[in-house]
């Protein structure tokens, strides 16, 4: 059984964040150390630890990660300009919260990404 992160607590809103969306299936809040004028972290409420453990289950809460990636995007206004959406997995990838999570970057240039 994979052991829970801060992430959970998040979920279940028993440490504080800026969630900005939230359903039955994922939750949406803001970065506390924003890399953009726009950082948002989009996770499935349930507990994945990485990319590498998602199943056929986790589907609908990942696929849903996008739509609701989208739906915040054109609230911030940043879908027209563009934004980037990112998911690291373990050590190389520099994943540092094991509870799998889609950043949103928005709001500015962001660069080239594998410079
Ligand atoms: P990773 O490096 O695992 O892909 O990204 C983890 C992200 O979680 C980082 O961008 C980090 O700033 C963010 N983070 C870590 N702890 C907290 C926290 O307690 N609250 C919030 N809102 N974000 C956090």
């Amino acid at each position: 059984m994979a052991e829970e992160t801060l992430f959970s607590k998040i979920v279940r809103r028993e440490i504080p964040a800026e969630i900005l969306y939230q359903d039955d299936l994922v939750t949406a809040f803001k970065d506390i150390q924003p890399k953009a004028p726009h950082h948002i972290l989009l996770i499935p409420n349930h507990l994945i630890p990485t990319v590498n453990d998602v199943t056929h289950d986790d589907e609908l809460a990942l696929g849903r990660l996008f739509t609701v990636a989208a739906k915040l995007a054109k609230q911030l206004g940043i879908d027209e300009d563009g934004y980037r959406l990112i998911m690291n997995c373990n050590r190389h990838g520099g994943q540092e919260v094991y509870h799998v999570h889609m950043h949103l970057l928005g709001g500015r240039a962001l660069g080239p990404m594998l410079a």
